[in-house]
């Protein structure tokens, strides 16, 4: 048993039942402060794990909108849950070469990652929460971000919490089960007022589903495969499914203009990742192969493609992000 389960014993010993909410935000708390979760030897893989061309295409969206906004020289480039800092880096090489001189702000938590990402980013300023950003404009990117904030569950109505049972921890409840997530409204609300105030765009990255509706999401991944989620608590990484209604709403009562919610393939495509991968495939002939696979896993149906979705939030006086308008 590690430290966190002992503790979470404890507390449930003590005080009763804890929330999922609660549960949750203890368990990804641990589970990032301890390690890099990512890539084959980790537990997932994200898209800018997978290919450069990603971030490539984060960083064209946003050098285009920037440039289209009349390239304010005290925008920020910002981003949630930077991971390594690979998408930033693939990102920020576009935007650089399109003129953008400004800032790296990250906002990340754990301090394994800030270490993988002041190796690639040594320039970066880092910040517990989005409301610790700067009052700036913002070419803020978030992927796979607010899949890992903590969500409610309410069964039948009653919040759902998690007890000791007999082989370990168990909901206390079950029935029909609606989520919620006060800490996503509240990243929303952050980005949107920012973004309504001073100006700027910012793309956000999930799986999740376009309109709000009841069902248990809550899921855990270990060593690339599902997992029970109530299993080793802080050893593998729980993620609940992003309810775009309510980031668009949340972002719309803040102040900010949102996009429709494009499929991950499609908005790829419509920002040139095909022609991306054959000037790669062109440069570098022995890796193809490879880069045919990743193009494939970014933006197929059955990959990727169709189950990760793109929002756009903006300022109403600066353009829509390419590719979502
Ligand atoms: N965006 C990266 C990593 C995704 S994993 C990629 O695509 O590869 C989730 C990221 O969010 C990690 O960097 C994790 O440390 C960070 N994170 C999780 N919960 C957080 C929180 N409450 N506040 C800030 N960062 C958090």
């Amino acid at each position: 048993m590690n430290p966190l389960e002992r503790a979470l014993r404890d507390r449930i010993q003590a005080e009763g039942p804890i929330s999922v909410e609660a549960y949750m935000e203890a368990c990804n708390a641990y589970y990032y402060a301890t390690r890099d979760p990512l890539g084959v030897s980790g537990d997932f893989t994200t898209a800018p794990e997978v290919s450069q061309m990603f971030g490539e295409m984060v960083g064209a969206a946003l050098a285009d909108c920037w440039k289209r906004a009349g390239s304010p020289n005290d925008a920020i480039y910002a981003e949630l849950g930077p991971g390594r800092g690979t998408l930033a880096a693939d990102a920020l090489r576009l935007l650089r070469a399109a003129g953008f001189g400004g800032e790296v702000h990250f906002v990340e938590t754990s301090p394994v990652l800030r270490e993988a990402q002041a190796k690639l980013l040594p320039e970066a300023h880092w910040h517990e929460s989005v409301e610790d950003l700067p009052a700036r404009p913002l070419l803020l990117v978030a992927n796979e971000f607010l899949d890992a904030l903590p969500i409610r569950q309410h069964a039948d109505g009653t919040e759902r919490r998690v007890k000791i049972a007999a082989g370990g921890l168990a909901f206390d409840r079950d029935g029909t089960i609606v989520e919620t997530s006060p800490a996503r409204f509240d990243a929303v609300t952050a980005i949107a007022t920012c973004l309504a105030a001073k100006g700027g765009a910012a793309i956000i990255i999930d799986y999740g589903y376009e309109r709000t509706a009841p069902g248990d999401t809550l899921q855990a991944v270990r060593g690339h495969g599902y997992a029970p989620v109530l299993a080793n608590p802080g050893e593998q990484d729980l993620t609940a499914h992003v309810d775009f209604e309510a980031v668009a709403a949340a972002a719309r009562e803040a102040g900010a203009a949102v996009t429709p919610l494009v499929a991950q393939g499609e908005w790829l495509i419509r920002l040139g990742i095909e022609a991306r991968a054959q000037a790669l495939s062109r440069a570098n002939p022995e890796r193809a192969d490879e880069i045919q696979t990743a193009l494939a896993r970014l933006t197929a149906p059955g990959e990727m493609g169709t189950l990760f979705k793109v929002i756009g939030l903006h300022s109403p006086e600066w353009p829509a992000p390419a590719g979502l308008e």
